[in-house]
């Protein structure tokens, strides 16, 4: 059963959940339009694991994993850089924010307004959750650093600093 590029309406969230579905799906980073923008790596895949239940009787669950590894775009040197992601979430679909207030703090609060759920767009914005706003090398990047003479530059601050302190009054 594939699910991912699909969307799922109220009625069959509710059926999922209630049959406690579980479904192990694979996408490409390439499915993903929001995600395929910032990769470099587009035709790498996405495994997804999907666990409905119901909560409290009455409100459909969905436990999820994602696992991808993902090349971004270094904010420093502009090289690539790769991150290896791993990441769950727990999400509980309610018609109306009152229904949350029951529900077990550890589960994300998912307003369900629209007619169809987007697994793409549920998917996608956990990643972009997970992922830094700038995305930086630790390391490599530093060496990268030093050559453009940026690393000196930095170095000699203290010093500067330290002279104006000794300046005669
Ligand atoms: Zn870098």
């Amino acid at each position: 059963m594939e699910l991912g590029k699909g969307t799922i309406d109220w009625l069959k969230l509710i059926k999922f959940a209630k049959k406690n579905l579980s479904v192990t799906d694979e996408l490409s980073i390439i499915d993903l339009p929001r995600i395929n923008g910032i990769a470099h790596n587009k035709s790498d895949k996405i495994k997804v694991n999907y666990s409905f239940y119901v909560e409290n009787k009455t409100t459909p669950c969905l436990d999820g994993e994602i696992s991808l590894n993902i090349y971004l775009t270094c904010q420093r040197c502009l090289e690539e850089l790769p991150f290896s992601l791993d990441l769950s979430f727990s999400m509980a679909f309610v018609k109306n924010e009152n229904q949350a207030e029951e529900l077990s703090k550890h589960l994300e609060i998912y307003l369900f307004e629209d007619k169809e759920l987007s697994l793409i767009d549920l998917i996608s914005d956990e990643i972009l959750l997970s992922i830094p706003m700038a995305p930086k090398h630790n390391l490599d990047c530093l060496s990268s650093f030093k050559e453009n003479n940026n690393y000196e530059q930095v170095k000699e601050k203290p010093f500067a600093i330290l002279k104006n302190i000794k300046k005669p009054m």
